[in-house]
């Protein structure tokens, strides 16, 4: 029979140990291990039932079992410390604390998606990991930091295969009673509702559930309530549902609902207004609209420009795509639809859709363009590694029309990982040993101290580990796949724990390129047997549902895997999450990265495997770009971009072989200086590694590589350059914006729209220069005069630049240098001279010009209005 309703009943705690019910819903347990092992130890079996679940595990204990527990004065004395331990984490002052007030005093952070632990499978890949990892960051540093986001009812779905390899997908219902949450309610027991009006009348409520992150609290906003009609109740169904209206109602919710229900939480808790908003990702951007609707029905009663400029001021917006086909975009006509229906009564809707729309060349103007308009109401944006913020610069260079796109206005800060979350605690376990207190992540130069052979015992330890995994998933998945236990006996001698295992796990798009490595499958198969330096590979990943090219690389992957002349060398495990990549980072020797440049905007998965020893085997794309320094695992080159898609995969796949066969392996299996083919190869067996066995240069890899790349890729570091590059100016902004009841925002639009109206007057008349010798000469000062026209604009309106330096054979400014020109003469009818002078500092062909832009003390770059004017 079906049940046609279900609920979850929660457990009541005897008293003694109800704090195990706090203890499970704060996620701190996800990396926190003393809070898992306190769940394990409690009843081992009922533990791994749940999955490691504890929200699960309370409602699997029997009555009796608590009970007796409860009676139990040492489990009682544990639970109470560990209660203990972790109210101290969430009341201790932290990093942040020590920040004084220019700090923000409240951050709210918007994204479509959170992967936090696997129990709450609200993400579909990197950008929700990263979401996870910012808040618990945020959480460990003290960073006062508000998540909002959606509630899907039924998260990611889960990825098993047909007998025939073909991917297949479930959506498993969730229900929120048993989950680590908490619903927002009225001080009369009421949920506190979110209310958004629909065309046609219709009306969308949302319920609000927090989770706690640690210290910080997420709120997930629910379509699945009885007061909405069936459509409206689908809303949230699943992450980035189908196109069209139903992407677009998410994101409606997601951004204007996400500011609704942050003014609600902040009403019940008393806790500080936000002062900046992070939109992660362009999809979350409708909350500066909700925002200019807030400024515009206040009571300060804003205009439209004002609002704008008030709330740009606090806004930070993260771009994540290196690609257009990677933008949200949405038909404007659609948007239009919405909106008319009252979504933001005081805003004209005229207004909204100027935001979205691609007014540069080449766009499309029927488009509402989610990444434009979070780039106009931001004043801060950036890129997440520092190659990805050249390729952003570049392609959004179109919405600063004449500067270069150097100065376009969007900066980096290169993603990281959460260290207490993705480390190995055989790593924490060997840091504490040398410097206990300091936390892993606290002093990765201990690593130094550490014994090769030790080392190297863990590396063995972590890769066994994964081993065991692999041949359970892999058992699991055949079973799936229609195999009997009699067929199934080749899986329990899966892998050898020491043999170099190579990772490769991820989303399955197509520039990520699965099979790559599949380009020559006989040369991988000569790789995978070779009988001295042998590889294993171990691969996982999910399509997206809709993607079949990406199914058919998972296919022709899994085809290959299941030769039996080498399924013992190369798995692949369905279902990549959280849970798996926890043991997968940890147990490989080599993480392979091969996209194709410079589509991957930053990439953490080789991070996670740096952070426990593993090396790094990428193209110089995302994070690897900047941080990859020779000595710290191995670049694969890339083919010339003018080469076809087919050309690069051969040439990329070739280059990537040839690694494998010639550096990365030898020196695995002891060669000390690997890398000149043959012959090094030949005289590099285990024989040849060091005392005891251990590869000696591997070692010295893997310890440069922890204390190299430990800090610069833990998302502490992340969340201080956040801190201190975009929230504090975006907070600093913001005060100022709204002071004095938003003076400064009400002069700067009018100032704005004065400069905007007025632009087309401004334009350099003539330049002098002088000072020069007959033949120019390094140490030369070059004086320059401007005679400028700024129509009815004052000099302090503007900033009037020399522009110079080396000149290409095209006389295009390479490496420019800015001088300031100070205004010295006034003319009459709008004409000024502008002077000023500059010494010539290397030989060569040289050049200069002027420009004149506007300049105002609440612009956060020169190029924010979009407006210059060149000589
Ligand atoms: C880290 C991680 C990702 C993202 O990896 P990328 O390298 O950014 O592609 C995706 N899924 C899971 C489960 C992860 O842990």
């Amino acid at each position: 029979m079906k049940a046609i309703r279900r609920f979850t009943v929660r457990t009541v705690l005897p008293e003694p140990i109800a704090a195990l019910d706090t203890l499970a819903t704060n996620l701190r347990w996800s990396w926190h291990q003393p809070t898992r092992d306190l769940f394990a130890g409690l009843d081992p079996d009922v533990w791994a039932e749940s999955r490691h679940d504890p929200a699960g595990f309370l409602g699997l204990v029997t009555r009796e079992r608590l009970q007796q527990l409860a009676l139990d004065p040492e489990v009682v004395a544990r639970v109470q410390a560990a209660a203990e331990d972790l109210r101290c984490y969430l009341e201790e002052p932290r990093w942040y604390q020590g920040l004084g007030d220019d700090a923000p005093a409240c951050i709210a952070y918007f994204s479509p998606e959170f992967g936090i632990t696997e129990v709450l499978p609200q993400y579909s890949g990197g950008l929700g990991i990263l979401a996870g990892d910012h808040l618990k960051s945020a959480s460990d540093l003290g960073v006062p930091l508000v998540g909002v986001g959606l509630l899907y009812q039924s998260g990611y779905f889960k990825q098993s295969l047909s007998r025939d390899a073909w991917q297949q997908e479930t959506y498993p219902v969730l229900d929120p009673d048993a989950l680590p949450l908490t619903q927002l309610k009225e001080a009369d027991g009421t949920p506190c509702v979110v209310t958004l009006p629909l065309p046609n009348g219709r009306r969308l409520h949302a319920h609000i559930w927090r989770a706690d992150v640690g210290r910080v609290p997420l709120l997930l906003l629910d379509s699945n309530v009885p007061a909405n009609d069936d459509g409206a109740r689908q809303i949230t169904d699943r992450l980035y549902g189908g196109g069209g209206d139903h992407r677009l109602q998410q994101e409606l919710l997601l951004g204007m609902g996400g500011v609704k229900a942050l003014r609600i939480h902040q009403r019940l808790t008393g806790g500080p207004a936000p002062e900046v908003f992070h939109t992660n990702e362009g999809h979350a951007g409708f909350l500066g609209v909700e925002r200019i609707q807030e400024l515009m029905a206040g009571d300060q009663e804003l205009t439209w420009d004002e609002a704008l400029v008030a709330g740009r001021a606090s806004t930070v917006f993260t771009t994540h795509t290196p690609v257009p086909a990677g933008i949200d975009r949405f038909d404007a006509a659609q948007v239009k639809h919405f909106f008319d229906a009252g979504l933001a009564p005081d805003v004209p809707t005229s207004r909204i859709l100027e935001l979205g729309r691609e007014s540069y060349e080449g766009g499309d103007p029927s488009v509402f363009n989610m990444a434009v308009m979070g780039l106009r109401l931001a004043q801060r944006a950036n890129g997440v590694a520092k190659l990805h913020g050249r390729v952003s610069r570049a392609m959004f260079s179109g919405l600063w029309p004449g500067f270069d796109h150097s100065e376009v206005p969007i900066t980096s800060v290169t993603n990281g990982v959460h260290v207490p979350t993705w480390v190995d605690p055989e790593i924490t376990a060997m840091a504490e040993d040398l410097a206990p207190g300091a936390g892993v992540g606290g002093r990765w130069d201990v690593v130094f101290n550490v014994s090769d052979e030790r080392l190297w015992e863990i590396r063995r330890t972590l890769r066994s580990h994964l081993i065991e995994d692999v041949r359970r998933r892999l058992r699991a998945a055949w079973r799936k796949r229609g195999a009997s236990d009699a067929e199934l006996a080749w899986t329990d001698s899966v892998l050898d724990p020491d043999v170099l295992t190579i990772g490769f796990a991820r989303r399955v798009p197509t520039y990520k390129r699965l099979t790559l490595m599949l380009r020559d499958p006989a040369r991988l198969k000569r790789l995978l047997l070779h009988p001295e330096h042998p590889i294993q590979i171990v691969i996982a990943g999910k399509s997206h549902p809709a993607d079949d090219a990406g199914k058919k690389m998972i296919q022709d992957l899994v085809h290959f895997t299941d030769d039996p002349a080498v399924r013992h060398r190369i798995a692949f495990l369905p279902n990549y999450d959280i849970a798996m990549a926890r043991t997968l980072f940890p147990g490989c020797d080599v993480w392979l990265n091969n996209p194709l440049r410079p589509l991957e905007a930053c990439g953490t998965s080789g991070m996670k495997a740096a952070i426990n020893g593993s090396l790094n085997l990428s193209v110089l794309d995302g994070w690897w770009d900047e941080l990859f320094d020779g000595s710290n695992g191995w670049a694969i080159p890339t083919a010339g971009s003018s080469a076809s898609a087919h050309e690069r995969d051969d040439i990329e796949a070739a280059a990537l072989y040839e690694l494998l066969e010639n550096q990365v392996a030898p020196r695995f299996y002891g060669a000390s200086s690997a890398g000149t083919g043959a012959e090094s190869a030949g005289a590099a067996g285990p024989s040849a590694r060091g005392e005891g066995g251990v590869p000696t240069h591997w070692i010295s890899m893997i310890k440069h590589t922890l204390s190299y790349l430990g800090p610069r890729v833990s998302a502490d570091r992340m969340l201080a350059d956040y801190v201190s590059e975009l929230y504090t100016p975006a907070a600093a902004g913001g005060r100022k914006a709204a002071a004095e009841g938003y003076r400064r925002s009400r002069e700067l639009a009018a100032w704005s729209k004065n400069v905007r109206s007025n632009w087309s007057q401004v334009h350099v008349e003539h330049i002098d220069s002088s000072g020069l010798s007959e033949g120019p000469q390094i140490g030369d000062k070059l004086q320059i005069s401007a005679y400028v026209n700024l129509g009815v604009l004052n000099p302090s309106d503007v900033l009037v630049e020399l522009a110079y330096g080396k000149v290409d054979e095209s006389d295009e400014l390479t490496a420019v240098a800015l001088a300031e020109l100070e205004p010295s003469e006034v003319l009459g009818n709008g004409r000024y001279l502008f002077t000023g002078a500059v010494t010539i500092d290397h030989s060569g062909a040289f050049g200069y010009t002027v420009r004149v832009i506007p300049r105002h003390e609440g612009l956060a770059s020169k190029a924010e209005l979009g407006l210059v004017v060149n000589a």
